[in-house]
């Protein structure tokens, strides 16, 4: 397994590899956005981990440009920006994970790991989390093995939480997602949706649960 380390800070950037080797990942160093593109074009990764602070171009237009261009690979943002917006901006751009600069080295080897092991990644069209099950093609949801209704809004938004699971979903972000669907939706009719499913899947006794993150968003767990 190969991570892509994006980072202009020579010595930061030869820290994180010798961690992750000692953790048994193999990774290369890309000093720019310049640099990450040549490797991209070399080889396959497992995760990146990207400075938004780069010399060439800022990260979150890297970032923007691997998405636009169908590029689903993880994305850990490093950053000094640590900003509640900064972080929102980052997250809705299609980052799977944030971390602010100065961070122990421990806590980014564990996100790292959470990442690669996160199943719902967005080639897959069969989703579960908890008892949970969604099939994203057929629109079916059981919970417990047993078939729950939902509308077509309400599995866009399920379907949002699940691939996130864990992580803070914001609430533009969240409309971005549902937005993609095909259809767009009022903040109103957004937060409704969202408490209809909370409801369905707590009367379904899902073991998963919507919290409200004030200010910021959701998280499902
Ligand atoms: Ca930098």
């Amino acid at each position: 397994m190969r991570v892509l380390i994006t980072e202009d800070n020579g010595e930061l950037a030869e820290f994180i590899q010798e961690a992750l080797s000692q953790e048994g990942y193999l990774s290369d160093i890309a000093r720019s956005a310049g640099e990450l593109k040549l490797f991209l074009k070399e080889a396959s990764y497992a995760a990146i981990i990207l400075d938004l602070g780069l010399p060439d171009v800022d990260g979150i237009d890297v970032l923007k440009g691997l998405r636009r261009d169908k590029n689903m690979v993880p994305v850990l943002i490093l950053t000094a920006r640590g900003g509640v917006q900064d972080r929102i901006k980052g997250l809705n751009h299609g980052a799977d994970d944030y971390l602010i600069k100065p961070f122990a080295i421990d806590e980014l080897i564990a996100r790292l790991r959470a990442l690669l092991r996160r199943p719902n990644s967005l080639s897959n069209t069969l989703l579960e989390s908890g008892n949970v099950k969604l099939d994203v093609i057929a629109k079916a949801i059981t919970v417990n093995n047993n078939n729950i209704v939902m509308g077509r809004t309400e599995i866009a938004v399920l379907e949002a939480f699940m691939r996130n699971e864990g992580l803070t979903v914001s609430k533009e972000s969240l409309e971005n997602m549902i937005y993609q669907d095909g259809y767009s939706l009022t903040d109103n009719a957004l937060q409704v949706a969202v408490h209809r499913v909370r409801k369905k899947l707590a009367d379904a006794h899902s073991t998963l649960e919507i919290t409200t993150i004030r200010g910021i968003g959701y998280l499902l767990k």
